[in-house]
């Protein structure tokens, strides 16, 4: 009920967070709200469109992209990191004490999940500069 202390599922994480269109009528804070919301940077769009977890050119530029919501690659770091082909395929860097309400990483060996290997390597960490991307 309350804002957002639940733990949410991984596949809620991937398959719906920041996606459902969110329907508070009142303001409050997105950051700590699950749901999508119009003009917000980490909303996501349906997977069923069929993007894959590979970076947009234009996105990664801070351009607006001429395939709109029809473009097959990730627009932002949640559509990027939530993407089943890469949600939790690296180790998150804090471990087991990781604090994040939302975590995109492997906090154990058995929580790491295989990364597709079509897919290249991940273009984006962390401590790389090239990790304004998206946000
Ligand atoms: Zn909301
Ligand atoms: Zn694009
Ligand atoms: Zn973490």
């Amino acid at each position: 009920m309350g804002p957002s202390k639940a733990v949410l599922s991984d596949d809620y994480l991937m398959q719906n967070y920041k996606v459902t269109t969110c329907t508070r009528k009142y303001p409050h804070d997105w950051a700590q709200c699950p749901c999508g919301h119009k003009g917000e940077r980490a909303s996501r769009r349906p997977l069923s469109i069929g993007y894959s977890a590979i970076g947009c050119n234009y996105a990664k530029q801070r351009l607006p992209c001429p395939r709109g919501e029809q473009c097959p690659y990730a627009h932002n770091l949640f559509e990027y990191y939530l993407h089943p082909q890469r949600f939790r395929t690296e180790l998150c860097q804090y471990g087991t004490s990781c604090k994040r309400s939302v975590c995109f990483f492997a906090h154990t060996l058995e929580q790491m999940r295989p990364l597709d290997p079509s897919l290249p390597p991940p273009e984006t960490c962390c401590s790389s500069s090239s990790s304004s991307w998206f946000l």
